[in-house]
């Protein structure tokens, strides 16, 4: 939703409701993990209110522990932290945990897949960043292809459930290697809603 145009969320989540998305992914930045702000916590309630849809939070915050329990509350069915943004990533799953919603960690391009190893049996869910993350329309790092089979190979190993999501650069032109590397899920910000049929370009991402 990072994309969207906040002038007409209520008409953009809509969109997102027909497509043929099966997940919202709403981005959440306190300009201090990354270097913008985005909408918390009224913003999400607003979006959670037009779609039927799963509600997909990425929290790009600082000491997520501090917060996750208000999001999952706030109509986020899946709240996923950095593993860069806090220095006790168990007690952020067990917050999350105990909500009943998903439980997502999210590495940085520069975070090696090996720094999970002790918690991806505890997650749901891996969102692997294939741009700096802080601002949309960024090209895809093509060493993300590399990192996400590398991930899919460890995760066989300790979680063979775990859900493998990829988030930037995402457009139709790359959506069948990312999917081929081992994604589950792909987050598309730009190139759907600047595309002229976004309902259109949703259906080409999930058919590349
Ligand atoms: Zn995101």
């Amino acid at each position: 939703m990072l994309s969207a145009d906040f002038g007409h969320l209520d008409r953009d989540t809509r969109m997102i409701d027909r497509s043929a998305a099966e997940w919202v992914h709403i981005d959440v930045m306190d300009g201090v993990f990354v270097p913008n702000i985005s909408f918390g916590f009224p913003v999400l309630k607003a979006i959670s209110k037009a779609t039927t849809k799963f509600l997909d939070v990425h929290l790009m915050i600082v000491e997520p522990e501090k917060y996750v329990v208000r999001f999952a509350e706030a109509g986020a069915a899946l709240v996923t932290f950095h593993i860069e943004a806090t220095t006790d990533s168990k007690r952020c799953i067990e917050l999350i945990r105990a909500t009943g919603a998903q439980v997502g960690v999210s590495i940085k391009p520069a975070t090696p897949v090996e720094a999970l190893r002790e918690i991806l049996p505890l997650v749901d869910l891996v969102l692997v960043m294939s741009v700096e993350p802080g601002f949309g329309g960024q090209s895809y790092i093509e060493g993300s292809t590399e990192k996400i089979a590398e991930l899919r190979k460890l995760a066989n190993e300790l979680n063979p459930k775990l859900i493998i999501e990829v988030d930037g650069g995402i457009s139709a032109a790359n959506a069948g290697e990312v999917f081929g590397a081992g994604a589950d899920v792909l987050v598309a910000g730009s190139a759907v809603f600047r595309a002229e049929d976004p309902e259109a370009e949703i259906v080409k991402m999930l058919n590349a």
